[in-house]
């Protein structure tokens, strides 16, 4: 394995049985075959590093915020190890003109090949006036980048769908990236914030395979949103044994039952929080406590009833804990079997080591 980032990595001490190993996790999280982390490791280690140009719009700074706390710096600093960040506001040394600059010189030299990231909703109000950059607004900003972008990312819930700027009485007119661009790929990584993970996994499956993965009807990676908070909950086992938390603070609550009740929208939710967790691994909400927001789900503000219980018809949720406490149900059972079998195959994932990818 050889080649400019491989040899970048090695200068930083970053040593080949590591890189592999990364590339096995990354691999088994996006829930791709065995072969490809090592397909990975190979096509990254090989790679070019890709011009980024990230731009931060109506936004609080959470997603960048997110990203650079991420795991341990040799998981997640070593993605950016591979892209060529030219333009990050937030991040960069550079302010003002210079900075200016520097993304026109990158979005030059880079035309029709760069990956353009955006965080926060785009101001169409007063004539985009709430957010300029430059003395420019963000849709001007948006138009003139993504037209020599090979893809764009909408990092987090206010890029992807309009996210809390978006929400009711919507002041400043905030929309989201595919509301202005429509001619380029787009992937949508909503949350908020974005889990970290799933914006290096899809950077990663662009320095592999050129492309953007697998993406669902909302423009998300089907790899870390294709099951919802409540498939693939710890308290799970509870919801179907009808055990719930009536009050955080109750007897419930401290046996870790199941926090529908308390207005957990983890069933309505698709993100990936239940299996990747946060801060490295260490937690996420629903094991810290605390109902799902369903933060990655388009207008979740607006939904709002953070404390209230899904008002979704009772019966399809609840017929799993009817049908497993009566111990009958086809269709259920089918279904728990599904599930058990998918648990098999990412099982089989999860166990990859370095030596399977060495072999
Ligand atoms: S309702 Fe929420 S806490 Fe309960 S099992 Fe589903 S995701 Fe977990
Ligand atoms: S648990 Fe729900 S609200 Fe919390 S970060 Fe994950 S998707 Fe968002």
């Amino acid at each position: 394995m050889q080649g400019p980032l491989i040899d970048t990595l090695a200068r930083q001490g970053i040593t080949r049985r590591t890189f592999l190993k990364y590339c096995a996790t990354l691999a088994s999280m996006m829930a791709l075959p065995p072969a490809a982390g090592r397909a990975m490791a190979e096509a990254m280690a090989a790679a070019r590093r890709p011009s980024v140009i990230w731009l931060p719009f109506q936004e609080c700074t959470g997603c960048t915020e997110s990203i650079t706390r991420s795991h341990s710096p040799t998981l997640e600093g070593m993605i950016f190890d591979m892209i060529s960040l030219d333009y990050q506001e937030t991040l960069m040394a550079a302010a003002g003109h210079q900075a200016e600059e520097a993304r026109h010189a990158a979005m030059k030299e880079n035309a029709g090949k760069y990956l353009l990231v955006v965080d926060g909703s785009i101001p169409l109000g007063r004539d985009g006036a709430y957010s300029c950059i430059g003395g420019r607004s963000n849709v001007d900003i948006l138009k003139e980048a993504a037209e020599g972008a090979a893809a764009i990312v909408a990092m987090g819930s206010c890029a992807s769908y309009g996210g809390i700027p978006k929400a009711n009485p919507n002041p400043t007119g905030a929309v989201s990236v595919s509301d202005i661009v429509t001619n380029k790929p787009i992937v949508n990584i909503p949350g908020c914030p974005p889990i970290p993970v799933v914006m290096t996994g899809v950077l990663a499956h662009y320095l592999t395979f050129g492309s953007l993965p697998e993406l669902d009807e909302k423009g998300r990676p089907k790899a870390f949103f294709g099951e919802t908070i409540h498939d693939r909950c710890y308290r799970r086992p509870f919801y179907d044994q009808g055990k719930f938390a009536k009050t955080f603070d109750d007897e419930g609550a401290r046996m870790g039952w199941c926090l529908f009740e308390l207005g957990c929208k983890g069933p309505v939710t698709y993100n990936a929080c239940a299996t990747v967790k946060w801060n490295g691994g260490t937690s996420w909400p629903v094991e810290s406590g605390h109902g799902c927001l369903g933060c990655s789900e388009p207008d979740f503000w607006d939904a709002g009833g953070f404390y209230k219980a899904l008002s979704v018809p009772a019966d399809p949720l609840r017929i799993g804990a009817a049908a497993a406490i009566a111990g009958a149900g086809a269709g259920v059972a089918v279904s728990f079997a599904n599930r058990a079998k998918k648990n098999v195959a990412r099982q089989t994932h999860e166990t990859l080591t370095v030596e399977d990818l060495e072999k």
